[in-house]
């Protein structure tokens, strides 16, 4: 079948048409192969203006549109659900951005005339290459997973399971915490670092629609949106994590220091093994 392009470009109000000269686009783009029909319209979005794409695609049998006008966040749907009233595909649309990437952003009228030209031919060659499609549903499987158990990722953890989801918290360090939990005070209200921070480590820990995965590694993630499998490495803790009271005696032994400690802690640290030495 011949691919037959409708191309509209709109005024909106002045707000494109004081920078733009639309009537020289519209002129461009009819030249452009494909195009059967080119026009511009003080306002597209408008009843007359959707009317008009739908009266087209009826009478030229267009089967591809293009409009020139605003961001698609704000329109597209409005353009593709005109389209679908005439019995074309939603998805055989495509718009230019000629308002907020070319007439609020261009100072000089030649060079806006120029941008809005080249997105307008951009967006004709691209339509061209636009499919079909259908909308359907898919099951989507609701649990979960934040990975990083810093500040951020336990309260995303906290918002989500409080919200009723089953949460998988990753975290790849033997505890959650992350960066805030290692200092002192932060700024800018100085607050107790910790005092913000523990309680957060607390409730993740005892939420009941949180499980909590620390000293563990993402490394496979397959699937598709709403349906990943995610293959987790669960490093080795050489402890039995049902019996660890947390008492933190095997620190005392471990060769290895993973962070830098406050004054005070340094001393309670030597204090404690002082002690030690002493018992020993
Ligand atoms: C020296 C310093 C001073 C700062 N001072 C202030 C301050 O005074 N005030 C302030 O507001 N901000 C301050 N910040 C910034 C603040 O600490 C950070 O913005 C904040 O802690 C970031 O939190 P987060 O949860 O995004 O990341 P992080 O705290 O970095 O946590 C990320 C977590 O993800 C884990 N992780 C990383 N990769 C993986 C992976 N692949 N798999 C599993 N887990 C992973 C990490 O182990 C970590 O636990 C400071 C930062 C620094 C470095
Ligand atoms: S389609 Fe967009 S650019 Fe045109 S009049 Fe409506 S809001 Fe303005
Ligand atoms: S010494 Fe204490 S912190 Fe270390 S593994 Fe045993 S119970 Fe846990």
């Amino acid at each position: 079948m011949s691919i037959k392009i409708g191309f509209y470009i709109c005024h909106c109000g002045i707000n494109i048409a004081y920078r733009v000269r639309v009537e020289e686009v519209a002129d461009f783009a009819r030249k452009l192969a494909d195009v059967v029909v080119s026009r511009d319209y003080k306002f597209m979005c408008s009843d007359p203006g959707q009317e008009m794409i739908e009266s087209d695609i009826k009478e030229y049998g267009l089967n591809r549109v293009v409009v020139a006008s605003c961001s698609p966040r704000l329109h597209e749907k409005t353009f593709q659900s005109a389209c679908q009233r005439a019995g074309l595909n939603p998805y055989m649309f495509q718009m230019a951005s000629v308002r907020e990437q070319v007439s609020w952003v261009t100072e000089d009228e030649d060079e806006a005339t120029k941008k809005a030209k080249t997105l307008a031919a951009a967006a004709i060659n691209r339509v061209k290459y636009h499919h079909s499609l259908e909308t359907r549903e898919v099951s989507v499987h609701p649990d979960i997973m934040v990975v990083g158990g810093g500040i951020a990722g336990m309260q995303a953890a906290l918002d989500i399971g409080s919200s009723g989801h089953k949460v998988y918290l990753v975290e790849k360090d033997p505890t959650i915490g992350g960066h805030m939990l290692q200092f002192d005070k932060t700024f800018p209200t100085l607050d107790c670092a910790a005092c913000i921070g523990t309680p957060k480590m607390v409730d993740v820990g005892q939420h009941p629609n949180i499980v909590l995965m620390t000293y563990c590694e993402v490394v496979e993630i397959s699937g598709y949106i709403g349906n990943y499998t995610v293959k987790i490495r669960k490093k080795q803790r050489y402890v039995d994590v049902s019996k660890c009271t947390g008492c933190g005696e095997c620190t005392r032994a471990c060769p290895v220091k993973y962070r830098l400690y406050t004054p005070e802690e340094k001393e309670v640290e030597q204090a404690m093994t002082d002690q030690g030495g002493q018992d020993g």
